[in-house]
């Protein structure tokens, strides 16, 4: 019989809280809106006091946070723009309370390894997981281990080169203004062109320069990690008509430099959506409590 653990995806705007062992035993679940650290943690608390006796929980979190287990900041947020959750010590009062050990790290880390076990990064490893959404960020499994170090990786924020004179738009990120994030988020493009990602059409030149941006950023992964499967989720990156001009682009920069067939014949089985969807949040939190 398998163990049950427990799963919290920790958003922006809602916390969902899972009790399961996998993708096709999922027994309880709630979603929780996000607000104070104390009544959302609170009410998450209360959820898993209800359920049968959990073997470890796992809490896939938005970031900035502190998943680096010898630190005397591990399970916490660290500085975040999202009024009241800095210095918040998320695992802390989930452990103290549940009495459970807890595993805590990136909602990004958290979807690779649940892609690597049960979605669309099976047999592969380092599985890179990015989403680009209403921010951008990745997670990686390397030798079998998610990536941290210092803190964890923020390949969102990583340089890009934009050409002014084709795309005058300066960005938008607070930090560094036209990196990956700051030109490439689904906020980007809702300031850039006036309009909502979802509601730019197909044949929008937006998408040809998106998926530029997202083809350079691929490429500097794919060129660093030497990645086996990239899966690019997100709802701007999950875009159906998005995928084939970013696979066309990657391959047009590394121009033949990688020679893996899996780049340069079939990079339709190389970089492809999510196979849990919309779930690999909380399948995420449940793998990393099943992953301590
Ligand atoms: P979050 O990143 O907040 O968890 P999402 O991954 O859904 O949530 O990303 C939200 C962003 O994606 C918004 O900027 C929204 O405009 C954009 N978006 C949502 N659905 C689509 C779609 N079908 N096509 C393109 N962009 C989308
Ligand atoms: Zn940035």
């Amino acid at each position: 019989m398998s163990k049950l653990y427990g799963g919290i995806e920790g958003g922006g705007t809602k916390f969902v809280c899972a009790v399961g062992s996998g993708p096709q035993d999922i027994r309880a679940e709630i979603r929780i809106p996000t607000t104070t650290p104390e009544e959302t943690l609170g009410r998450a608390i209360a959820f898993f006091r209800g359920q049968e006796k959990l073997a470890a929980l796992g809490v896939a979190c938005f970031g900035p946070l502190d998943p680096n287990l010898a630190s005397p900041a591990f399970g916490q947020i660290l500085a975040t723009p999202k009024a009241g959750w800095t210095g918040a010590d998320v695992a802390g009062a989930l452990r103290s309370a549940l009495n459970l050990p807890v595993a805590f790290d990136t909602d990004v880390n958290g979807a690779a390894l649940a892609e690597a076990r049960w979605g669309a990064g099976q047999g592969c490893d380092p599985v890179l997981y990015l989403t680009v959404g209403t921010g951008i960020g990745g997670g990686a499994l390397v030798n079998g281990k998610l990536l941290h170090g210092l803190l964890h990786p923020e390949m969102g924020h990583i340089p890009l080169p934009r050409d002014p004179a084709r795309d005058p738009f300066p960005g938008i990120c607070p930090f560094h203004e036209d990196c990956f994030e700051g030109l490439a988020a689904g906020p980007a493009l809702e300031r850039r062109w006036g309009q909502k990602a979802e509601n730019l059409p197909p044949e929008h030149p937006a998408w040809k320069l998106e998926a530029e941006y997202i083809a350079l950023a691929l490429s500097s992964y794919i060129l660093t990690l030497a990645p086996q499967k990239i899966i690019l989720g997100g709802g701007v990156g999950s875009a159906p008509h998005l995928l084939p001009l970013v696979r066309r682009s990657v391959q047009g920069w590394l121009n033949g430099y990688v020679q893996s067939p899996l780049v340069t014949q079939s990079i339709e089985n190389y970089i492809v959506l999510p196979a849990l969807g919309s779930r690999a949040g909380v399948l995420g939190a449940l793998a990393l409590a099943a992953h301590r």
